[in-house]
């Protein structure tokens, strides 16, 4: 099951939060920064082991202060206008997300609008490509909560129309 959330990802009680990371894995602003700063200093000396992560990869760690036990930190692609595959790396973050959610034994994940915001990725394709992976990932599995989190309601009403589709 996908629904759509507004509000802020830091305060969610889910099993695994997504976090719209950069390569480094070391903190940034938006969604990165709230994390961070929500979870605390451990969750960055976590991620100073991790080495970095690839575009369109994710890599978990623990939760640390957050309600969530885990952190998933997903490098989204930045857009440079659809023509540098885009939305085949963008739809590879929400499945390995899936992914390592599994193998951490989750069946609640929350997602933040990944690349739509610094990264530059235009949030009615981005929303599809999110529904549209999630959705096929989702198949023949049971039991999931999958919250697509939109921090305001421009992207709340996107996210819910590609839902609808
Ligand atoms: P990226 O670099 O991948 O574009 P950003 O953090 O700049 O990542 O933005 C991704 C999305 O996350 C944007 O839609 C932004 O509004 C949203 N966002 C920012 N802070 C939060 C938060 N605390 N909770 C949920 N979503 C957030």
């Amino acid at each position: 099951m996908i629904r759509v959330w507004q509000g802020d990802i830091t305060t969610f009680d889910v099993c695994a939060v997504v976090n719209a990371a950069n390569r480094s894995l070391l903190g940034g602003g938006g969604v990165d920064g709230a994390i961070h700063r929500a979870a605390g200093p451990g969750l960055l000396e976590e991620c100073r082991k991790l080495g970095g992560c690839e575009t369109g990869s994710a890599k978990i760690t623990g939760g640390h202060d957050l309600k969530a036990r885990h952190v998933i930190h997903a490098v989204g692609p930045v857009w440079h206008g659809g023509g540098q595959g885009e939305a085949a790396l963008l739809a590879s973050c929400y499945r390995t997300a899936m992914d390592l959610a599994e193998a951490a034994g989750c069946r609640s994940v929350a997602f933040p609008a990944i690349s739509t915001g610094v990264y530059g990725y235009p949030s009615e394709a981005a929303a599809e490509v999110a529904v549209d992976t999630l959705s096929a990932w989702l198949e023949g599995r049971e039991g999931w909560e999958v919250t697509l989190v939109a921090f305001d309601t421009r992207t709340a009403e996107i996210l819910g129309k590609a839902l609808e589709r």
